[in-house]
Protein backbone atom coordinates (compact mmCIF):
# COMPACT_ATOMS: atom_id res chain seq x y z
CA UNK A 1 0.00 0.00 0.00
CA UNK A 2 1.33 3.18 -0.77
CA UNK A 3 0.19 6.31 0.42
CA UNK A 4 0.40 10.17 0.31
CA UNK A 5 -1.25 12.20 2.76
CA UNK A 6 -1.36 15.97 2.29
CA UNK A 7 -2.86 18.81 5.06
CA UNK A 8 -1.76 22.38 5.75
CA UNK A 9 0.47 22.83 9.65
CA UNK A 10 -2.97 22.60 11.88
CA UNK A 11 -5.54 20.59 9.91
CA UNK A 12 -4.11 17.28 12.25
CA UNK A 13 -2.28 15.53 9.77
CA UNK A 14 0.00 14.09 11.83
CA UNK A 15 -2.88 12.73 13.86
CA UNK A 16 -4.96 11.31 10.95
CA UNK A 17 -1.27 10.16 9.65
CA UNK A 18 -0.86 7.89 12.49
CA UNK A 19 -4.24 6.23 12.28
CA UNK A 20 -3.53 5.24 8.45
CA UNK A 21 -0.17 4.45 9.28
CA UNK A 22 -1.86 1.78 12.44
CA UNK A 23 -4.55 0.60 9.63
CA UNK A 24 -1.89 -0.60 7.02
CA UNK A 25 0.85 -1.00 8.78
CA UNK A 26 3.21 0.52 6.53
CA UNK A 27 6.34 2.92 8.11
CA UNK A 28 5.43 6.36 8.40
CA UNK A 29 7.82 8.26 6.57
CA UNK A 30 8.04 11.94 8.05
CA UNK A 31 10.49 14.14 5.75
CA UNK A 32 10.58 16.57 8.88
CA UNK A 33 11.16 14.15 10.98
CA UNK A 34 14.29 12.56 8.49
CA UNK A 35 15.80 16.09 8.73
CA UNK A 36 15.84 16.32 12.22
CA UNK A 37 17.47 12.85 12.87
CA UNK A 38 20.14 14.19 10.74
CA UNK A 39 20.64 17.33 12.01
CA UNK A 40 20.49 16.01 16.17
CA UNK A 41 23.03 12.95 14.94
CA UNK A 42 24.85 15.62 13.12
CA UNK A 43 25.50 13.93 9.41
CA UNK A 44 26.44 15.53 6.28
CA UNK A 45 23.04 16.06 5.27
CA UNK A 46 21.53 17.45 8.84
CA UNK A 47 24.15 20.24 8.44
CA UNK A 48 23.20 21.14 5.28
CA UNK A 49 19.61 20.93 5.85
CA UNK A 50 19.73 23.29 9.08
CA UNK A 51 19.92 26.40 7.99
CA UNK A 52 17.16 26.05 5.84
CA UNK A 53 14.98 24.62 8.25
CA UNK A 54 16.09 27.45 10.96
CA UNK A 55 14.89 30.05 8.37
CA UNK A 56 12.11 28.22 7.66
CA UNK A 57 12.22 27.65 4.31
CA UNK A 58 12.23 24.19 2.05
CA UNK A 59 15.70 22.20 1.87
CA UNK A 60 16.15 22.28 -1.61
CA UNK A 61 15.26 19.72 -4.01
CA UNK A 62 18.35 18.51 -4.71
CA UNK A 63 18.93 17.36 -1.53
CA UNK A 64 15.21 16.47 -0.53
CA UNK A 65 14.44 14.21 -3.68
CA UNK A 66 17.29 12.09 -3.68
CA UNK A 67 16.71 11.39 0.19
CA UNK A 68 13.48 10.80 -0.12
CA UNK A 69 13.39 8.97 -3.51
CA UNK A 70 16.54 6.73 -1.35
CA UNK A 71 14.46 6.06 1.73
CA UNK A 72 11.74 4.48 -0.64
CA UNK A 73 14.29 1.63 -1.75
CA UNK A 74 14.76 0.46 1.99
CA UNK A 75 13.99 -2.97 2.96
CA UNK A 76 11.22 -1.54 5.01
CA UNK A 77 9.35 0.12 2.11
CA UNK A 78 8.98 -3.42 -0.12
CA UNK A 79 5.11 -4.02 1.10
CA UNK A 80 4.22 -0.10 0.83
CA UNK A 81 4.65 3.48 2.82
CA UNK A 82 2.76 6.54 3.64
CA UNK A 83 4.87 9.35 2.92
CA UNK A 84 4.13 12.39 4.89
CA UNK A 85 5.94 15.53 4.54
CA UNK A 86 6.67 14.74 0.63
CA UNK A 87 6.45 16.11 -1.72
CA UNK A 88 5.64 19.59 -0.97
CA UNK A 89 5.81 21.22 -4.53
CA UNK A 90 5.23 20.64 -7.78
CA UNK A 91 8.98 19.86 -8.59
CA UNK A 92 9.25 17.25 -5.68
CA UNK A 93 5.45 15.71 -6.98
CA UNK A 94 6.84 15.43 -10.95
CA UNK A 95 10.02 13.51 -9.23
CA UNK A 96 8.08 11.27 -7.41
CA UNK A 97 5.41 10.64 -9.72
CA UNK A 98 8.43 9.87 -12.62
CA UNK A 99 10.18 7.88 -10.32
CA UNK A 100 7.46 5.84 -9.24
CA UNK A 101 6.38 5.25 -13.20
CA UNK A 102 9.95 3.85 -13.71
CA UNK A 103 9.65 1.46 -10.79
CA UNK A 104 6.45 0.41 -12.05
CA UNK A 105 4.98 1.19 -8.67
CA UNK A 106 1.50 2.96 -7.80
CA UNK A 107 -0.22 5.13 -5.55
CA UNK A 108 -2.93 3.52 -4.03
CA UNK A 109 -4.48 6.28 -2.02
CA UNK A 110 -3.24 10.22 -1.89
CA UNK A 111 -5.18 11.78 1.17
CA UNK A 112 -5.77 15.63 1.02
CA UNK A 113 -6.85 17.04 4.46
CA UNK A 114 -8.99 20.15 3.38
CA UNK A 115 -8.85 23.26 5.49
CA UNK A 116 -8.96 26.95 4.97
CA UNK A 117 -5.74 28.93 6.02
CA UNK A 118 -7.77 31.25 8.40
CA UNK A 119 -9.16 28.15 10.12
CA UNK A 120 -5.53 26.27 10.06
CA UNK A 121 -4.15 29.29 11.66
CA UNK A 122 -6.53 30.07 14.28
CA UNK A 123 -6.37 26.22 15.03
CA UNK A 124 -2.48 26.48 16.00
CA UNK A 125 -2.51 30.30 17.08
CA UNK A 126 -5.70 29.40 19.80
CA UNK A 127 -3.82 25.70 20.73
CA UNK A 128 -3.47 26.05 24.66
CA UNK A 129 -1.66 22.71 26.94
CA UNK A 130 -2.85 22.12 30.17
CA UNK A 131 0.09 21.47 32.48
CA UNK A 132 -1.72 18.01 33.66
CA UNK A 133 -1.54 16.49 30.28
CA UNK A 134 -0.66 18.08 26.98
CA UNK A 135 -3.19 15.70 25.37
CA UNK A 136 -6.09 17.65 27.07
CA UNK A 137 -7.57 19.16 23.86
CA UNK A 138 -7.90 22.94 24.44
CA UNK A 139 -8.60 25.73 22.19
CA UNK A 140 -9.36 29.39 22.48
CA UNK A 141 -10.83 29.59 19.16
CA UNK A 142 -12.90 26.30 18.53
CA UNK A 143 -16.47 26.01 20.66
CA UNK A 144 -16.27 21.95 20.60
CA UNK A 145 -12.70 22.35 22.77
CA UNK A 146 -12.96 25.55 24.25
CA UNK A 147 -11.56 26.01 27.64
CA UNK A 148 -13.12 26.24 30.79
CA UNK A 149 -14.23 28.80 32.49
CA UNK A 150 -13.77 29.17 36.75
CA UNK A 151 -14.19 32.07 38.59
CA UNK A 152 -13.70 34.43 35.48
CA UNK A 153 -10.39 32.34 34.94
CA UNK A 154 -9.61 30.14 31.87
CA UNK A 155 -8.97 26.78 32.89
CA UNK A 156 -9.05 22.83 31.49
CA UNK A 157 -12.08 22.12 29.93
CA UNK A 158 -11.03 18.10 30.61
CA UNK A 159 -9.71 18.64 34.04
CA UNK A 160 -10.13 22.17 35.18
CA UNK A 161 -6.19 22.67 35.86
CA UNK A 162 -5.62 26.47 35.69
CA UNK A 163 -2.47 26.11 33.93
CA UNK A 164 -3.45 26.46 30.53
CA UNK A 165 0.03 27.74 28.21
CA UNK A 166 0.23 28.34 24.54
CA UNK A 167 3.22 26.94 22.83
CA UNK A 168 5.89 29.69 21.56
CA UNK A 169 6.25 28.55 18.52
CA UNK A 170 2.19 28.20 17.98
CA UNK A 171 2.41 32.04 18.64
CA UNK A 172 5.03 32.99 16.02
CA UNK A 173 2.61 33.89 13.07
CA UNK A 174 5.27 35.07 10.70
CA UNK A 175 6.52 31.35 10.67
CA UNK A 176 3.14 30.42 10.49
CA UNK A 177 2.56 32.76 7.90
CA UNK A 178 5.50 31.31 6.24
CA UNK A 179 4.52 27.57 6.36
CA UNK A 180 0.78 28.22 4.72
CA UNK A 181 2.79 30.47 2.07
CA UNK A 182 4.31 27.30 0.95
CA UNK A 183 1.83 25.21 1.42
CA UNK A 184 -1.10 26.99 -0.26
CA UNK A 185 0.14 28.02 -3.10
CA UNK A 186 -1.47 26.77 -5.86
CA UNK A 187 1.08 27.77 -8.80
CA UNK A 188 4.45 26.14 -7.49
CA UNK A 189 3.58 25.01 -3.99
CA UNK A 190 2.11 21.82 -2.07
CA UNK A 191 -1.22 22.27 -3.34
CA UNK A 192 0.24 22.25 -6.85
CA UNK A 193 1.42 19.05 -5.59
CA UNK A 194 -1.90 18.15 -4.66
CA UNK A 195 -3.62 19.27 -8.00
CA UNK A 196 -0.32 17.45 -9.74
CA UNK A 197 -2.25 14.17 -8.67
CA UNK A 198 -5.67 15.60 -8.54
CA UNK A 199 -4.88 15.34 -12.83
CA UNK A 200 -2.89 12.04 -12.39
CA UNK A 201 -4.83 9.72 -9.07
CA UNK A 202 -7.82 9.66 -7.48
CA UNK A 203 -7.81 12.15 -4.27
CA UNK A 204 -9.33 11.07 -0.90
CA UNK A 205 -10.42 15.01 0.24
CA UNK A 206 -11.40 15.10 3.84
CA UNK A 207 -13.20 17.81 5.39
CA UNK A 208 -10.39 19.22 8.13
CA UNK A 209 -12.53 21.54 9.70
CA UNK A 210 -14.15 19.53 12.36
CA UNK A 211 -12.94 17.52 15.12
CA UNK A 212 -10.14 14.55 15.03
CA UNK A 213 -12.98 12.10 15.22
CA UNK A 214 -14.84 13.44 12.53
CA UNK A 215 -12.27 13.21 10.33
CA UNK A 216 -10.73 9.74 11.12
CA UNK A 217 -14.33 8.44 10.82
CA UNK A 218 -14.36 10.10 7.47
CA UNK A 219 -11.30 8.44 6.20
CA UNK A 220 -12.09 5.44 7.08
CA UNK A 221 -15.25 5.36 5.83
CA UNK A 222 -13.22 6.66 2.40
CA UNK A 223 -10.21 4.38 2.32
CA UNK A 224 -11.04 0.62 2.32
P1 LIG B 1 7.86 19.43 9.18
O1 LIG B 1 8.27 18.64 10.39
O2 LIG B 1 7.13 18.59 8.18
O3 LIG B 1 7.14 20.65 9.52
O4 LIG B 1 9.22 19.87 8.45
C1 LIG B 1 10.17 20.67 9.10
C2 LIG B 1 11.05 21.37 8.08
O5 LIG B 1 11.76 20.42 7.29
C3 LIG B 1 10.31 22.22 7.06
O6 LIG B 1 9.98 23.49 7.55
C4 LIG B 1 11.32 22.28 5.92
O7 LIG B 1 12.36 23.18 6.21
C5 LIG B 1 11.89 20.88 5.96
N1 LIG B 1 11.13 19.98 5.07
C6 LIG B 1 10.23 19.03 5.43
N2 LIG B 1 9.73 18.40 4.35
C7 LIG B 1 10.32 18.97 3.27
C8 LIG B 1 10.23 18.77 1.87
N3 LIG B 1 9.42 17.85 1.33
N4 LIG B 1 11.00 19.54 1.07
C9 LIG B 1 11.85 20.45 1.57
N5 LIG B 1 11.97 20.70 2.88
C10 LIG B 1 11.23 19.97 3.73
Amino acid sequence: MNILIFGPNGSGKGTQGAIVQKKYGVPHIETGVIFRQNISRGTELGKKAKAFIDRGELVPDDITIPMILNRLKEDDCKKGWLLDGFPRNLAQAQELWKALEKAKMKLDYVIEIDLAREIAKKRIMGRRLCKTDNNHPNNIYIDAIKPAEKNGKMVCRVCACEELTARADDQDEAAIDKRHNIYYDAKTGTVAAVNFFKARTKVVTVDGSTGVKEVSEELMKKLT
